[in-house]
């Protein structure tokens, strides 16, 4: 094509020019001039290359209003915060990629009232320094029946410490069963290896009895150690140790016996109508030395790794120089604090803690709120899309309760095909819509099932900012 003035590098403002004007100093306003600089000058460097590129069908605009739009949009996508609120109707609950347990609004304000200078570790009372554990260890003790608590970055950072405070450079006994690998590469035997332990396997991958943990026990044993197999479970010919005889045998040889609980609700959970999960009071109660377990799984807290259990045990781990490295912040204490605070309530924790209500949520209202729904979608998606309610089943996530699921219901979005068979337009047309509803403000993110996409509603609260944003879909 002709090279015109217009269309030379020549003919490119100068960057002062360009900083004058008044959307720059508009831009300047809001992202400082810094930032505005640095943004003209990626979109006159990109205006370049398109210039020189002989084989590029259009000449760019580079009329001064054109630049410092194209500065505009840099700035936006530059400035947009990267962790976004997201609609999570996943089905899975408790979504780690998502965040795991939505915090409540106890929690929510604790934290940003932490946020500033706080008492973290200084004893207000005695005006000296303090322990960051002392926030929170009495309500733990109190939930658990525990001497002692101590609270760390994540579950997979207790276990490690658990590990290599108690048992470095000596044998830890775990049923071959429990060596389980909890999504995000947290395995049970690398685990034991970086905490400087060897682990001994007994029994079979279905089966262990007493008498292999009994046998493997020697000079060199520092523990016995149970894990909550979260994730997955066996069934058929099965057989497992109870703990209350591994505690037993493993206090006979003068052993602490461990148990990594994972999920560790605090209260029992059949109480608002779902299945069972073990509850750290449990194992303390059947002679646990020290338990494990995550703060924001189904506890419904931040992320944090809790360790209860005996006092001599937990001041050898606070003692560790590793727990230095895997101290949690105010935020999340101030988080974890206001959580544990509702379970000193348990007749209104369901309607306070956000993971309980959405896993006790009744299947009659979401199913409700689906018919509510479903002609917004379909009203807002045309012909080019059949919007259905559909029954379904939630899962609670995180590897716990493996095999419980939920009744729930689930709109079913599923784009028109000319043709019955499976066809590549099909497929296509699915992936922008599934694209299109992670592209607005607040990401909606569903799940791919059987050429359509469904929205699980048991995790969806905010019906109104749904419904808010969804013209934005219709005009994508
Ligand atoms: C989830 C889980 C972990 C890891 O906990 P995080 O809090 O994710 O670090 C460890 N052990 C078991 C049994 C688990 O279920």
């Amino acid at each position: 094509m002709p090279q015109t003035a217009a269309n030379t590098a020549s003919a490119i403002p100068s960057v002062d020019r360009l900083l004058r004007a008044d959307a720059a100093v508009e831009l300047t306003e809001r992202f400082g001039r810094a930032a505005v600089l640095d943004a003209v000058r990626t979109v006159l460097a990109s205006l370049r290359r398109q210039l020189a590129d002989q084989d590029a069908p259009d000449a760019p605009d580079t009329s001064e209003a054109a630049i410092l739009a194209r500065t505009g949009k840099v700035l936006d996508a530059l400035m947009a915060p990267s962790l976004k609120p997201v609609f999570n109707l996943t089905g899975t609950v408790l979504h780690t990629n998502l965040g795991r347990a939505p915090l409540p609004e106890e929690a929510i304000a604790a934290m940003a009232a932490a946020a500033g200078a706080s008492n973290v570790e200084y004893d207000l009372a005695k005006g000296r320094r303090g322990d960051r554990d002392d926030h929170l260890e009495d309500w733990i003790k109190r939930l658990t029946g525990a001497e002692a608590a101590t609270v760390v970055n994540n579950n997979a950072a207790a276990v490690l410490l658990l590990l290599n405070s108690l048992a470095r450079r000596k044998e830890v006994i775990v049923s071959r069963g429990e060596l389980i690998e909890i999504g995000g590469a947290f395995r049970i035997p690398d685990i034991m290896s970086r905490a400087g332990c060897r682990l001994r396997e007994v029994g079979t991958t279905n089966r262990t009895h007493p008498k292999d943990f009994a046998e493997a026990i020697e000079a060199r044993t520092a523990l016995l150690m149970k894990v909550h197999a979260s994730n997955y479970a066996i069934e058929g010919f099965t057989a497992a140790v109870p703990e209350k005889t591994l505690a037993a045998l493993a206090h006979e040889h003068d052993l602490p016996f461990v148990v990594d609980l994972g999920a560790g609700m605090l209260v029992d959970m059949e109480r608002f109508g779902l299945p069972h999960e073990p509850t750290p009071a449990e194992s303390i109660a059947d002679g646990a030395d020290l338990v494990t377990f995550s703060g924001d799984k189904l506890l419904g807290g931040p992320q944090c790794g809790i360790i209860v259990g005996r006092k001599d045990l937990v001041d050898r781990i606070k003692k560790n120089p590793m727990k230095r490295a895997m101290r949690v912040d105010k935020v999340t204490i101030a988080a974890l604090e206001a959580v544990l605070r509702l379970y000193a309530d348990p007749d209104r924790l369901v309607e306070r803690l956000p993971t309980l209500r959405l896993l006790a949520r009744d299947p009659v209202d979401i199913e409700a709120m689906a018919r509510r729904l479903q002609p917004e979608l379909a009203r807002r998606l045309g012909e080019a899309v059949v919007v259905n309610v559909t029954p379904c089943q939630s899962q609670i996530g995180s590897g716990s309760l493996p095999v419980n699921r939920l009744a729930s219901s689930a709109l079913v979005l599923r784009p028109v095909t000319k043709v019955k068979t499976k066809s590549k337009t099909g497929g296509a047309a699915l992936r922008r819509l599934v694209e299109a509803f992670r592209s607005l403000p607040t990401p909606v993110i569903g799940r791919v099932h059987d050429d359509a996409l469904l929205f699980d509603l048991r995790c969806l609260e905010n019906e109104a900012g749904f419904i808010a944003q969804l013209d934005g879909i219709a005009a994508s």
